[in-house]
């Protein structure tokens, strides 16, 4: 069997990106748009063809390597040109509001524009997000696009006097850092920001910019360098990085320190002007969301969450006859207006801490599983793009020797597309059902992922004849209203 760097080097000359044995290659070439692998083993291919590089290519590798945490993936360099051009064919929407321009240079305002104009309202304000028409309207930026979007759109760059600059390139660096994974990559965390907008929006939950800002923060980052594996086969392969989390949410772990660890770069740093306190809290609120992400702490931020309810619900017996027994808060329809009504009395109280950690929590998971709620196309896109990478995972498995292979990860049996069913019953339809019951607002999240419940196991089977009766309304439903 050929080595990994036999079978490498047959893909690199392929690719015509090493000189054949028959090539007369005098010169090592830098190629900017190559990855920092792929430059360092033509290097490495240079000298073992007997050759002695230049040392500035040299170190032009080795700066490239020492530049990045991503050595798969070409650098993106910073200019001016790039930040002017980048988006000089977007559409111009001459209507489009100003009411956050006023700290700004009109270089800097035009910058933003250039980004946030190309976007249009319609495109994001949506349940049915459709992350391709968007990909489209970004020019295959839709991260770092709709978080500028957010930023601006929602007051914070304004708020927090954040350089636009500094924030771009952030997020690029990000997007940038986001594998190209058949799931985990730059959709699906631009899927689960616009979900998580769309919840806070919702829910009308009240919360401060401080916490709008992490909020939106912890779902840009919240996938950062995920390698399309799950936790287990980090734990189980010694991977460097359950190692460095010594096997806690080592996924969830990283997704954070990566992010922070560019975050704290003096270039990438659009909150370095912020109060240490503020930083702090910021800090706090990412990490608890990110870390809720691992379906291994599922049951326990639900639990959390209702237990948090029912104790104030107990409380509101006591003072009113009236009012809902602590069960028909989270377990039967109830009076949902009445629910948000008492939760809004009790957030205002001293309990605000757990009550709205353990929301965004909770809106964070939710968010984490949008494609719940998005329409049968991309719903099924979603499934299968998870399938493909639990199936990769499996022949990895098969090729390691690992103990087992993961059930539903083996591609010559059943995946997890013929699962979906049970996966809702057990965990999308109660995390929705039970957020839905203090927030009734976003109870659209509700009746679709049941309409998608209750689809056959595959869109190639689906003929459209066996919704459920509750939830036929649901179609044609205009999916940019609350309901
Ligand atoms: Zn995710």
């Amino acid at each position: 069997m050929p080595s990994a760097w036999e079978r490498f080097k047959s893909i690199l000359l392929k690719k015509k990106m090493l000189p054949s044995d028959t090539d007369d290659c005098k010169e090592f070439t830098r190629s900017d748009t190559q990855s920092p692998i792929e430059n360092t083993l033509r290097l490495l291919q240079y000298i073992e063809d007997g050759r002695m590089p230049l040392r500035d290519d040299v170190l032009f590798v080795k700066n490239q390597l020492l530049e990045t945490s991503n050595i798969h993936s070409p650098p993106i360099y910073y200019d001016h040109d790039t930040f002017g051009n980048a988006f000089k064919t977007a559409p111009v929407y001459p209507d489009f509001s100003v009411k956050y321009r006023k700290s700004f240079s009109r270089e800097k305002t035009a910058f933003i524009d250039n980004i946030v104009n190309a976007i249009p309202d319609d495109l994001v304000e949506t349940w049915q997000f459709d992350i391709r028409s968007f990909c489209r309207a970004t020019k295959n930026r839709p991260l770092s696009s709709l978080s500028m979007y957010l930023f601006y759109r929602e007051g914070l760059i304004t708020f927090f006097d954040i350089d636009p600059e500094v924030l771009y390139k952030f997020l690029l660096r990000i997007e940038h850092g986001y594998l190209d994974v058949p799931f985990h990559n730059i959709k699906h965390a631009t899927c689960v920001l616009q979900g998580m907008h769309m919840l806070l929006k919702y829910s009308e939950i009240s919360i401060d910019a401080t916490i709008h800002l992490a909020c939106y923060l912890s779902a840009i980052i919240h996938d950062f360098e995920h390698k399309g594996v799950t936790n287990t086969f980090l734990i189980e392969t010694e991977d460097e990085i359950a190692i460095t989390h010594n096997d806690i949410s080592p996924l969830e772990h990283h997704h954070v320190s990566a992010a922070f660890k560019i975050l704290r770069r003096k270039e990438f740093h659009f909150l370095k002007h912020l109060s240490k306190a503020k930083m702090e809290r910021i800090r706090s609120i990412v990490v608890d969301l990110v870390l809720a992400t691992d379906m291994n702490n599922h049951f326990d931020i639900l639990s959390k969450f209702r237990s948090t309810f029912e104790f104030s619900q107990g409380n509101v017996s006591c003072s009113s006859s009236t009012s809902p027994t602590h069960s028909d808060i989270l377990t039967s329809s109830g009076d949902d207006e009445q629910v948000h009504e008492i939760f809004n009395f009790y957030v205002r109280k001293k309990e605000i801490d757990n009550k709205l950690l353990y929301s965004l929590q909770m809106m964070m998971k939710c968010a984490d599983l949008s494609h719940f709620w998005h329409d049968e196309k991309n719903y099924w896109d979603s499934v299968y793009q998870l399938e493909d990478e639990f199936f990769r995972q499996g022949d990895l498995e098969k090729m390691l020797n690992t103990k087992r292979i993961t059930p539903y990860f083996d591609r010559d049996k059943e995946g997890i597309s013929t699962k979906q069913y049970e996966f809702i019953k057990t965990f999308v339809r109660p995390l929705f059902k039970n957020i839905c019951k203090v927030y009734p607002k976003m109870k659209y999240i509700e009746k679709q992922c049941i309409h998608l419940q209750d689809l056959p196991t595959s869109p190639a089977a689906h003929h459209g004849s066996e919704h459920n009766d509750e939830f036929e309304e649901n179609n044609g439903l205009d999916c940019t209203k609350a309901h």
